[in-house]
């Protein structure tokens, strides 16, 4: 199991990054400083680290500074507030392995572990199945019971989160958090009007609505 160190001040997003990995099978710290993210990361052995750029004490790009300087290896996945391209430049030379602009998606950011982590020797297949729905990942190619079907990015992504979390009730605050990041509104009703999507192309009886607690994939 890969263990993963977000380091990042915002209580909020680190909640939800927690949250989120640990529902993928990650181990996940939390530390919210830049001396804390720098001692946990040169100290413990973890397998990633995210790492917020704006951080009290010592920012990120310090702290990537001192850790490479150190010897310290490990893939580093930069967070950022702002899309400043000199700072993304300065981050990337300084080690980091990848660069995420906030807001961004969660379904993005664990795509972009999952590639570094990879890397590292933990290959996983690119198909997703349950029963006669598949969903490859790499050729974003969807099909059901043998046959073809066009889906958007969104619908996409929703039945990815479905497809990874199979016989399980998903609410639709997973499916928000999933599919349209962190910063979302909660009393949307848009998961119910990509679930209608969803329905019409896999078929009305291939996702359940479980009354009171979210939606089902069945096979
Ligand atoms: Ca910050």
């Amino acid at each position: 199991m890969s263990r993963i160190l977000i380091a990042e001040d915002e209580a909020r997003l680190a909640a939800f990054l927690e949250k989120g990995l640990r529902s993928n099978g990650f181990t996940t710290a939390t530390v919210p400083d830049g001396p804390a993210a720098r001692a946990t990361a040169r100290d413990e052995d973890f397998d990633l680290l995210i790492l917020d750029l704006g951080l009290p004490g010592m920012d990120g790009l310090e702290v990537l500074r001192q850790l490479r300087a150190g010897g310290q290896r490990m893939p580093v996945l930069i967070l950022s507030a702002r899309d400043d391209v000199a700072e993304k430049v300065g981050g990337l030379e300084l080690g980091a392995d990848d660069y995420l602009t906030k807001p961004f998606r969660f379904e993005e950011l664990l795509a972009r572990v999952r590639v570094r982590l990879r890397d590292e020797g933990t290959a996983e297949s690119t198909v997703l199945r349950h029963g006669e729905i598949t969903l490859d990942l790499r050729t974003r190619r969807a099909g059901v019971d043998g046959r073809a079907i066009e889906l958007s990015a969104r619908e996409f992504t929703m039945l990815e989160a479905f497809l990874r979390h199979p016989g399980q009730v998903l609410s639709r605050e997973q499916l928000l958090s999933h599919v349209w990041g962190y910063d979302y509104d909660p009393g949307s009703n848009v998961v119910d009007v990509y679930v209608g999507y969803l329905r019409r192309k896999l078929g009305r009886e291939r996702i359940q609505t479980v009354r009171g607690m979210g939606y089902l994939l069945s096979a």
